[in-house]
């Protein structure tokens, strides 16, 4: 299998790798598009973000159908190998082919998602297809937050279905996904000289792990787990003097340290540690059973006060966390989840990083209802940024049937419906468009955000007939 430049989405793919395309550094891609539109005679529209919207008329004698919205990030994810000398602000991608898939040397590849934006120029420029009005949507910014897709106005489409080229796996669709926000509470923090020895109670072992992904996997969080032990100490000289414990919001927090000053006697603070310590771990024997603690002495003269301290392991210890709510239409999907991913302490504030997801609105409202009672009540300032809509499932996808009915006839393939309980473009235009319906199709590709990512040719082949097949349907 070679990648022939004399097929039009290799060709574009191609063309595509040239220009310089991380997250935020869309303006070059944008160009193109614009330029390409400008070429082919089609109307469009480009906006502040860079995101841009290329529209062609139904092929003769489909001017009655709906239109339909085809969608695909242009961004990608800028990473390489610490040896490698890439410049992703100005270098083309180094493409080679090896076993049949297409590769970039020491970089990510950035099929995820210059696949669709491939796709979409191949088919707009095609006069031969049968299809209904096209809507073409080429977003920016997705991979570092939806950014583009949530700027993008109802007014720009008139179509309420949508195929997004998103996600891929050639003979498989999504059929949810997660919506979510960012909740950081704050503490204003309150000293006092101290008065017992001073301790770094270290949480460690932890296997960790993305919390859309694998939340569901009763994995323990270090931020939570300290401040748990701490509670089961019922040591009233004991005072906070800082948490710092995981590194992103979307992480479950592998590692927390957690400083704090006792009046106790050492070896009863361990024997109470050690009986915290054997309970979590029969909990976790069987999903992260690598869990432990260490304790360190660390002087402190001072500490927080004694209602600061408490107010701060009362939040955590109180709050919600993890998994919440299933789905009880799909078999193992996660609906609703929160993480405590970050705990951050600086001179004179902690910060609290919660990272919320449901795939419903009203799931994601609850919990921002709950964490705000909560630090009113501790008296903890918020705020809550981020937000993005989610994609409930929907029974009823005519979609749906139509890629069902193409896999079929074309590869007598059964359709495979996929859930996830992350964040996709498809929940903002949920949001964006009442009542459409979205379909995800797009060809293979293996370890995508990494050096390593990797197209399977031969799918990128066969995906685009079935893309150009769903089309037809659609007209
Ligand atoms: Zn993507």
């Amino acid at each position: 299998m070679e990648f022939d430049l004399n097929k039009r989405h290799c060709f574009y793919f191609n063309e595509l790798c040239k220009i310089p395309h991380g997250s935020g550094n869309e303006k070059g891609v944008s160009d193109y598009l614009v330029e390409f539109a400008k070429e082919k005679g089609l109307r469009y529209v480009r906006d502040e973000l860079y995101n841009v919207i290329i529209y062609k008329d139904a092929s003769k004698g489909h001017e009655d159908s709906e239109p339909l919205i085809i969608q695909a990030h242009v961004d990608m994810v800028p990473e390489k190998n610490k040896d490698s000398a890439h410049d992703f602000l100005k270098d083309p991608l180094d493409l080679y082919v090896e076993d049949g898939f297409l590769k970039a040397k020491g970089t990510t590849l950035g099929a995820d998602d210059g696949t669709g934006v491939a796709y979409m120029l191949a088919i707009l420029e095609d006069d031969s297809l049968i299809h209904p009005a096209l809507e073409c949507t080429f977003t920016t910014q997705e991979e570092i937050g939806l950014i583009g897709s949530m700027v993008l106005k109802s007014e720009y489409f008139k179509g309420h279905r949508m195929i997004s080229l998103d996600g891929g796996g050639e003979i498989s669709t999504s059929i949810s996904s997660a919506g979510g926000c960012v909740f950081k509470a704050y503490k204003k923090l309150h000293k006092e000289p101290s008065k017992g020895n001073g301790y770094v109670l270290m949480i460690r072992g932890l296997s960790g792990g993305h919390s859309g992904g694998e939340i569901h996997k009763e994995k323990g969080n270090a931020n939570v787990l300290a401040a748990r032990m701490i509670q089961e100490l019922k040591d009233d000289s004991l005072r906070l003097v800082s948490i710092d414990g995981g590194l992103k919001d979307n992480a479950i927090p592998r590692e927390c340290d957690l400083t704090f000053t006792s009046e106790l006697e050492r070896a009863e603070l361990v024997a109470r540690l050690d009986k915290s310590q054997k309970a979590i771990k029969e909990e976790l024997e069987f999903s992260d059973g690598g869990f432990f603690y260490e304790l360190k002495d660390e002087k402190h003269d001072e500490a927080l006060t004694e209602k600061d301290s408490e107010d701060i392991l009362n939040f955590i210890y109180l709050m919600p966390n993890g998994f919440m709510h299933r789905s009880m239409a799909i078999e193992g999907l996660t609906i609703t989840s929160l993480n405590l991913g970050v705990i951050k302490t600086d001179a004179d504030v902690m910060m609290l990083d919660i990272s919320i997801r449901s795939a419903l609105e009203s799931g994601i409202d609850n919990l921002i209802g709950i964490l705000t009672k909560l630090a009113n009540i501790l008296d903890f300032s918020y705020e809550t940024s981020a937000r993005y809509p989610g994609w409930n499932y929907s029974e009823v996808s005519p979609m749906r049937d139509k890629f069902r009915k193409v896999l079929k006839d074309l590869y007598a393939i059964d359709l495979v419906e996929t859930a996830s309980h992350g964040g996709c473009e498809c929940g903002v235009f949920k949001a964006l468009i009442p009542g459409i319906d979205i379909i995800s199709l797009g060809p293979v590709a293996y370890d995508v955000h990494t050096p390593d990512e990797r197209l399977d040719l031969a799918s990128f082949d066969r995906s685009f007939e079935i893309l150009k097949g769903v089309v037809k349907e659609c007209a």
